[in-house]
């Protein structure tokens, strides 16, 4: 039976990126693989076209789907809309819906971009880190929220941060098992000296590491010492695993040690249930409206975020190392997308970076 993938392309270089990711799909399909796809709009596209970021009905074929792929949402145009219908509100819906609790955010600095890196090579060069953070709880969900009149000229803002047992434990089962196929080291960060949330979580993550994990290593760090290691020492970790806040901003603070956003996948996936692992796959990075619609975008994080999709929903490994190895050696030979280039290197246009990609796997298969 084919193997179904739901494509989101989105807005803005969305479906510039997006195209490319298409030919590799078709690639597969011409090697053996049997991916069938289908794509529908979210985000500020779907707003224009049914008035929602997201509709009932993509919902139900995302949740259907074997994996969704996704592009980027967002654009100045949607930002005076309704809070519920703004392009971001399609992602946090599919998020929510999809039950994807578990984000995966691997910095691999390729050895080809280290001085791209704002830190000195020999800090990044050969790094690989994975940062899991917990996405369906904590503070962006807590309640209350909300801004309330206090009735004497103030106001007040209030978020909630707040986390259940059972929500720390299967994120943190989660970084073990990634952490089983790596250097089997976690590290568990929080801030436990302010917070009780944080005190729970380390207990939580102690406890689940006595019970399940004892036989790897785990750590814990305080998030603002763990935002300082990653700029100084970053090669020190393996796996990281944390809250939503903290993961929000530890993880864009690991993506600027690889250089580009241009070259960074995720995956968010949920739990398996009977078979079937809920798993949205996308780039880090935004819509890029500076550059939307001039072939100027860097395809790789989201052709890489596709080889996450490879590895995670379908276990096709070897596959998902060709297409980096293919990657690699693409810029090795030099090429690269206006984001990665330095000083005065010729820049590729976003087709071109997917043809010589393509013409790599034809090398390697
Ligand atoms: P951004 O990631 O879109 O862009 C930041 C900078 O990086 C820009 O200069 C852009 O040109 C560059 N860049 C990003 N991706 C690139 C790529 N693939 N190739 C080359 N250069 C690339 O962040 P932003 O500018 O803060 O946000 C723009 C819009 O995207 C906003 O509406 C924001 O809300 C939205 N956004 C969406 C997502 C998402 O869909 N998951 C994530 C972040 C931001």
């Amino acid at each position: 039976m084919a193997t179904n993938l739901l494509l989101l392309p989105g807005d803005g270089i969305g479906p510039e990126v997006m195209a490319q990711v298409e030919r590799i799909i078709a690639w597969f399909n011409d090697n053996g693989a049997d991916f069938a796809t289908e794509t529908d709009l979210v985000g500020g596209a779907a707003y224009e076209s049914h008035g929602q970021s997201i509709s009932d009905e993509t919902m139900e074929k995302a949740i259907a789907a074997d994996a969704v792929i996704f592009g980027a949402v967002g654009g100045a145009q949607w930002e005076n809309i309704g809070y519920e219908v703004r392009p971001e509100a399609g992602l946090l819906r599919l998020r929510k819906d999809m039950g994807l609790f578990a984000n995966l955010r691997p910095a691999v600095c390729f050895d080809q971009l280290a001085d791209a890196s704002s830190l000195k090579r020999e800090l990044v060069e050969g790094l690989d880190i994975l940062i899991v953070r917990e996405l369906t709880g904590g503070v962006y969900f807590g309640e209350p929220r909300g801004i309330t009149d206090l009735g004497n000229g103030q106001q007040r803002g209030v978020n909630t941060q707040v986390y259940d047992t059972y929500e720390i434990e299967r994120v943190v089962r989660v970084a073990f098992e990634l952490a089983k196929v790596r250097d089997s080291r976690v590290m568990s960060v929080e801030k436990h000296n302010v917070m009780e949330s944080g005190l729970l979580w380390k207990d939580v993550a102690t406890k689940v590491h006595a019970e399940e994990y004892a036989d790897m290593t785990l750590e814990h760090m305080l998030a603002d010492n763990c935002a300082m290691q990653l700029v100084r020492t970053p090669k020190q970790f393996d796996v990281i695993v944390t809250d939503n806040l903290f993961g929000d901003i530890l993880s864009d603070i690991a993506a600027m040690l690889t250089g580009s956003l241009g070259m960074l996948p995720s995956a968010s996936l949920g739990a398996e249930k009977d078979g079937k692992l809920p798993a949205l796959y996308e780039p880090v990075h935004g819509s890029a409206p500076d550059i939307a619609g001039k072939g100027l975008a860097n395809p790789i994080a989201t052709i890489l975020s596709f080889g996450m999709a490879l590895k995670y929903s379908f276990k096709m490994t070897d596959e998902a190392k060709m297409l980096e190895e293919a990657i690699q050696n693409v810029l090795e030979s030099g090429l690269r997308t206006g984001d990665i280039a330095r000083g005065d290197e010729a820049i590729c246009s976003t087709s071109e970076m997917g043809d010589a990609i393509l013409a790599e796997m034809n090398k390697l298969k």
